[in-house]
C-alpha cells in the first residue's frame, strides 16, 4: 500500500495482479461489496443489524481507559484475549515510529504493545496489509480494525479457510469515515510544523475524546480540541468510498465499540464511556470473560433507539444510501453491492424530496469526478458494472 499525492493509501502497482488474484481481491474489496456476518439467535434492528446485546462499557484499568479513544474497550478486549491465551497476537494499527503522523499495521504480541497502539488514528490506515503476515504465522490471532476491514476479512474467508481457523477474535470501531492524510497535513500547516520534525501525532485519547496533540523533535507541543479539529464537516476530507459506506457499524465483527455522546458530539471531556454492540457468541464469551477477570466494566443496556441518538450521523447516512447508490447508477458508476445490510429497506424511510436531493447530489458529484478522471467517457445508466466507488 502506498500513499498517493491526494493522501490516500492504495495498492501499488495496481496493474500487477494476476487475473486470479484480482478476482479474489474484487470479491472481498469493500469498495465493491459489503456483507453482514449474521449468527443465529440474535436480536435484530434495521439500523444496527444483528446483535446479542448492547451496553455501556469501559476498560476497568484506569490507564487503559484514559489512553484509549473513548473508554478503551477495544484495547482492554485485545489485551484480555492475549493474556488468556485466546489469541497469540493482535493485528491492528498504530503510529508509524518513523513518521508519527502516519499509521502502519502492527502485530502486537504483548499486552504492552496493544496498549501502546491504542486510540483512534484518523488518517488513512491499512491494517489488512498485515493480514498475509498474520495468516502465515499459523497461530490464532485477533484483529482490531475498521468495519470495512472486517467486511473484507469476512468475505476473504470464502476463499481462504485459514481466516476462520486463525482469525478468531474480530473487534471493530464504529466508523464515520476515514480522512485523507491531507487533513493531518493541514493541522501541521496550521501549527507551522514540518512533517520531518514531528515526534508524536496523537489524534485522540488521553481523555475522552482528548485533544489532537502534536509534539516536535525539538520538544514543542501543540494541541487542538476535538471539537475544533472536527468542527466543519466540509473540512474532514473523508474518502469518497466512506460517503457510500453501507457498514459503518461493524456488522462483520464479534464486538463493535462506539462513542455514546448524546446528540452525537461531546460537550466536554469525560472519563470515557463506550457503547458496545456484541454481535456473536464469541463476542459474548470474550466480554463476559473480560468482565469476570476485572478487565472490563459493563453497565446498563443501550437500546437501538438510544444508539440512534448517540450516532445520528450514522442513521442519516444509512437512510440516504439507497438514494446515493441510485445517483451513482444514474452516472454509470457501480454502487457497492450490499448483502444483508438493509440499504433498500432503510432508503424507503426518506421522503421523496430528500431521496431526490441525495440521488441528484451523488449523481452530480460522480459525474464531476468521472469528468476529471476520464474526460471523454460517456455516462452509462442503471448498471452495476461501471467504475466502482474505490476502496
Ligand atoms: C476514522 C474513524 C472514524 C470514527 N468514527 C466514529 C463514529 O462515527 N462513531 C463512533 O462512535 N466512533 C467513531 N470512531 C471510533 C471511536 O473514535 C473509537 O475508536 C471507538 O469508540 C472505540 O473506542 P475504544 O476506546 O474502545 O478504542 P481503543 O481502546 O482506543 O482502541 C482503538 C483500537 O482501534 C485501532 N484503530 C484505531 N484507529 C484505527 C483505524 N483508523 N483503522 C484501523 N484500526 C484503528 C487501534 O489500533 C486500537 O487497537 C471512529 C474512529 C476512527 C479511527
Amino acid at each position: 500500500m502506498v500513499m498517493t499525492p491526494a493522501g490516500s493509501l492504495r495498492p501499488s502497482p495496481p496493474d500487477k495482479f494476476t487475473p486470479d488474484e484480482e478476482a479474489q481481491l474484487v470479491a472481498a474489496c469493500p469498495g465493491a461489496v459489503a456483507e453482514a456476518r449474521v449468527e443465529d439467535g440474535c436480536s435484530f434492528d434495521p439500523v444496527w443489524g444483528a446483535y446479542r446485546s448492547m451496553a455501556r462499557a469501559w476498560a476497568a484499568h484506569p490507564d487503559v481507559r484514559y489512553r484509549g479513544a473513548t473508554g478503551g474497550v477495544l484495547t482492554a478486549l485485545g489485551m484480555h484475549a492475549l493474556r488468556t491465551g485466546r489469541v497469540a497476537f493482535v493485528l491492528h494499527v498504530g503510529a508509524d515510529p518513523e513518521q508519527p503522523m502516519r499509521s502502519r499495521w502492527i502485530i502486537s504480541e504483548s499486552e504492552a504493545s496493544v496498549k501502546a497502539n491504542t486510540a483512534s488514528r484518523y488518517g488513512p490506515t491499512a491494517p489488512l496489509a498485515g493480514l498475509a503476515a498474520a495468516l502465515d504465522r499459523g497461530q490464532p490471532f485477533g484483529i482490531i480494525a475498521k468495519p470495512c476491514d472486517l467486511t473484507a476479512v469476512h468475505l476473504l474467508s470464502r476463499n481462504d479457510p485459514r481466516i476462520d481457523e486463525l482469525c478468531v477474535v474480530r473487534l471493530v470501531l464504529v466508523c464515520g469515515g476515514q480522512s485523507r492524510l491531507t487533513k493531518s497535513q493541514a493541522v501541521l500547516e496550521e501549527f507551522g510544523i514540518d512533517e520531518d520534525d514531528v515526534a508524536l501525532f496523537r489524534y485522540r485519547g488521553h481523555g475522552n475524546p482528548g485533544p489532537t496533540v502534536v509534539e516536535t523533535r525539538a520538544g514543542e507541543r501543540f494541541s487542538k480540541p476535538y471539537l475544533e479539529m472536527w468542527a466543519d464537516e466540509a473540512g474532514w476530507q473523508v474518502e469518497t468510498r466512506c460517503k457510500f459506506c453501507p457498514d459503518a457499524l461493524g456488522e462483520a465483527a464479534d464486538v463493535a465499540s462506539a462513542d455514546i455522546w448524546p446528540g452525537g458530539a461531546p460537550t466536554g471531556e469525560d472519563e470515557g464511556f463506550n457503547g458496545i454492540i456484541v454481535r456473536t457468541e464469541l463476542g459474548e464469551q470474550l466480554v463476559a470473560s473480560a468482565v469476570k477477570a476485572g478487565d472490563l466494566v459493563v453497565t446498563d443496556e443501550i437500546t437501538p433507539r438510544q444508539f440512534d441518538d448517540f450516532q445520528p450521523h450514522q442513521v442519516r447516512k444509512k437512510e440516504a444510501l439507497a438514494a446515493r447508490y441510485q445517483g451513482l447508477a444514474d452516472a454509470g458508476v457501480a454502487p457497492i453491492e450490499t448483502r444483508g445490510l438493509r440499504i433498500e429497506e432503510l432508503g424507503r424511510r426518506l421522503d421523496p424530496e430528500r431521496f431526490e436531493h441525495e440521488r441528484s447530489g451523488a449523481r452530480r458529484r460522480a459525474e464531476r469526478l468521472q469528468a476529471m478522471i476520464t474526460p471523454a467517457r460517456p455516462a452509462r445508466t442503471g448498471t452495476r458494472s461501471g467504475r466502482s466507488t474505490g476502496g
